[in-house]
C-alpha cells in the first residue's frame, strides 16, 4: 500500500524539536513581550533576535529552504508539520524565519533570481539579516485581477522608470528590498503576458512610504506606496519581461499552501480552547460540553478541521511529486480560510463575553481570520477557477475526478 499516514521517525523528530521550541523558547518569549508596548523597543527587538539566534542555533532556521541556502531541506509535506507546530505561537514563523511575505519571497527569488540577484538579496534574506516585501495590489484597480494593474515601468537608457501606486504592501516599512509588479508590455498577445517583477532596493528615492492603513486588526506593518519616477536598474529585472504573471502564480502556490499551514494550527488552537472552556462553564444545570448545542460546534469544528488538515497534506503532496496542484491549492485555500473563521467565531461563542475581549488570542484571530477570504484570491475567484477546471475535466474526459483532487477512490 502506497498511502501512509504515519510520519517518518525523522520527521516526526523534527516535528517534536519545532513543538518543543516554541513551548521552551517562543511562548516565554512572548510572555516577556507581552502587551503591545509593555516592553520596551530596544529590549523588543533583543529578545526577538535572541529568538531567532535560539531557532538557528537548534537547527530549526528556514524549514522551507535548501540546505545550501541554509534552510532545513523539507519537502512541503514535511513542511507542513513543521509550519503547523510553529504557527501555535505568534511569533513562531517569524522566529524560524518562514513568515509571509518573506517566505514567498524566498521562493521566488530562489526560482526567478539570476545567480547575482540571489547572492545579493535571496542571501541576506536567508540570513535573516533583512526583511522584504511583495508590491502588487493597487487601490484604483481590483487586486484581483492583476490584468488590470496600471503601475508603469518604462525603459530609459539601463533603467526602467516606474509610476504608480500600491497598497496593502506588508513588511513594506521594514523591508530592505521589494519584489514590485508593474506593467511593462503595451500590446501584450494575452492579458497575463502585461507585466513584469522588479527587485527594488529600499529605500529608494521614488519610493514614496504614504501611511500605514489602519485595518481591522490594528495598524500593523500594510502600507500605501506612491511611486514616482523610481529607476530600477535593468539588471533587477525579475525573470523576463511580461513574466510578471507567471512569476506571481509561481509564488501564490507555495504561499498560499503555506497560509493554511499556519490557519490550520489557529483552528486547532481554537477548537482546543473551546473544548476546554466547555468542560468548565456551568450553567442550567450542566457543563456546556453536556449541552447538544453546544456539541455540534464542537463535532462540525472536529471535521471540519480534520478535511483541513488533509487537504492542506495532499496539496502538498502533489506539490512535492511535481503535479498539478492548481486546484487543490485553490481548493484547500477557500476551505481552510473560511473553516478558521467559522471555527474561531464558534470559540467565540462558547467563551461568552471572555471571547470578545482581548484576554485571550481569540478575538485578534478572528480579525486576522477575515483577511483570509480576499487576500491571495478571493473566495469568488476561487470558486470561479475550480468551477470551470471542473467544468473542463468533465468536457476533456468524461469525468469529473481530475478536478477533485485525483484520488484513487
Ligand atoms: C492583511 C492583508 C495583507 C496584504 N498583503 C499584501 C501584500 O503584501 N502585497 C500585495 O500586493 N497585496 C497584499 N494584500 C492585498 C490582497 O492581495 C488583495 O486584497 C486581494 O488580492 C484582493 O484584491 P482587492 O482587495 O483589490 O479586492 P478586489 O479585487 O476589488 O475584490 C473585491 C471583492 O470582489 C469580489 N470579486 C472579485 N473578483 C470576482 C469574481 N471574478 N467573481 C465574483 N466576485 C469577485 C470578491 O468578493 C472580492 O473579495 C493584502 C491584503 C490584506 C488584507
Amino acid at each position: 500500500m502506497a498511502i501512509d499516514f504515519t510520519l517518518d521517525p525523522a520527521i516526526e523528530a523534527i516535528r517534536v524539536r519545532v513543538r518543543d521550541f516554541i513551548r521552551d523558547v517562543v511562548r516565554p518569549g512572548e510572555a516577556k513581550i507581552g502587551d503591545k508596548g509593555s516592553l520596551e523597543r530596544s529590549a523588543y527587538v533583543k529578545l526577538l533576535l535572541q529568538m531567532r539566534a535560539e531557532a538557528k542555533a537548534a537547527g530549526l532556521w528556514l524549514p522551507h529552504m535548501p540546505k545550501e541556502w541554509g534552510g532545513m531541506g523539507l519537502g512541503h509535506v514535511e513542511l507542513a508539520i513543521v509550519q503547523a507546530e510553529a504557527a501555535k505561537a505568534y511569533y513562531g514563523p517569524w522566529v524560524l524565519n518562514c513568515q509571509a511575505p518573506d517566505e514567498g519571497n524566498m521562493h521566488t527569488l530562489l526560482h526567478w533570481g539570476t545567480d547575482a540577484q540571489k547572492e545579493r538579496y535571496l542571501r541576506p534574506l536567508c540570513e535573516g539579516h533583512v526583511m522584504s516585501c511583495f508590491a502588487m495590489t493597487e487601490p484604483e484597480v481590483a487586486g484581483s485581477d492583476p490584468t488590470l494593474i496600471r503601475t508603469r515601468a518604462v525603459r530609459d537608457g539601463d533603467d526602467w522608470v516606474v509610476n504608480g501606486h500600491k497598497w496593502f504592501i506588508s513588511n513594506a516599512r521594514r523591508a530592505g528590498f521589494a519584489i514590485l509588479i508593474a506593467r511593462t508590455e503595451e500590446d501584450p498577445e494575452r492579458p497575463q503576458a502585461a507585466n513584469t517583477g522588479f527587485i527594488v532596493d529600499l529605500p529608494s528615492p521614488g519610493w514614496h512610504h504614504v501611511r500605514e492603513i489602519e485595518t481591522m486588526h490594528g495598524s500593523t506593518g500594510h502600507s500605501e506606496i506612491r511611486l514616482e519616477d523610481l529607476r530600477i536598474p535593468a539588471a533587477n529585472m525579475l525573470g523576463g519581461r511580461g513574466q510578471g504573471h507567471r512569476l506571481g502564480q509561481y509564488r501564490l502556490g507555495p504561499a498560499r499552501l503555506a497560509h493554511c499551514m499556519r490557519w490550520i494550527s489557529q483552528a486547532e488552537t481554537a477548537l482546543e480552547m473551546m473544548v476546554d472552556r466547555s468542560t468548565k462553564r456551568f450553567a442550567h444545570g450542566s457543563l456546556l460540553s453536556a449541552k447538544q448545542g453546544i456539541q455540534w460546534m464542537i463535532a462540525d469544528s472536529a471535521m471540519e478541521l480534520y478535511q483541513c488538515k488533509l487537504m492542506v497534506l495532499h496539496a502538498a503532496y502533489k506539490i512535492d511529486r511535481g503535479l498539478d496542484f492548481a486546484s487543490e491549492v485553490s481548493m484547500t485555500k477557500h476551505f481552510v480560510a473560511n473553516t478558521l473563521g467559522r471555527i474561531v467565531d464558534r470559540a467565540i461563542q462558547v467563551h461568552g463575553a471572555l471571547g470578545y475581549s482581548t484576554d485571550t488570542p481569540l478575538a485578534h484571530m478572528f480579525q486576522h481570520a477575515r483577511w483570509a477570504r480576499f487576500a491571495d484570491g478571493p473566495d469568488e475567484v476561487h470558486r470561479m477557477r475550480i468551477a470551470e477546471r471542473t467544468i473542463a475535466a468533465w468536457q476533456r474526459h468524461g469525468s469529473t475526478r481530475r478536478a477533485t483532487g485525483d484520488l484513487p477512490v
